[in-house]
């Protein structure tokens, strides 16, 4: 690391200091500090291109309107089918709800990462599956 950061220092016309160790680490605090300056800017711009690029995030679930409709969530009974993913909502929270299919019917499936729990509605036809997913994301349902 000492030698890079020497090469690019003569690279611009600067010499590491030869004399003693006491000079040198505090030419390599320096160096260190404006490294971790370095790597927050990124870390703060990319963090700010994430939330200003709307592709990066998926749909969230809308908070709980007034009235919204309480859906009945059991345990998840279909281990042994085949289950397709048709939609899901954005990971970037602990709550995550997909619409799925199997077997010919619809339904939704909350993950909670938190509590590591896992409920799904009853099965229904797909376009009413649908419906309720859509329901829950505009917090209409849930
Ligand atoms: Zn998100």
């Amino acid at each position: 690391m000492t030698a890079e950061i020497h090469a690019v220092l003569e690279k611009y016309g600067y010499r590491l200091p030869s004399g003693g160790d006491h000079i040198r680490e505090l030419v390599m605090a320096r160096v260190d500090i404006a490294l971790k300056s370095l790597v927050e800017t990124f870390e703060g711009r990319f963090g700010d291109m994430a939330r200003e690029i709307p592709d990066f995030h998926g749909p969230h679930v809308a908070p709980p309107q007034p009235g919204h409709l309480i859906l009945a969530w059991h345990q998840p009974g279909r281990r042994a089918l085949r289950i397709r993913v048709v939609s899901w909502t954005c990971e970037c929270r602990p709550t995550t709800c997909e619409l799925c299919g199997a077997a010919g019917q619809g339904f939704v499936r909350r993950n909670d990462r938190e509590k590591r729990t896992v409920h799904e509605t009853s099965g229904t036809l797909t376009a009413v599956a649908r419906h309720t997913f859509e329901k829950i994301l505009r917090g209409e349902a849930g």
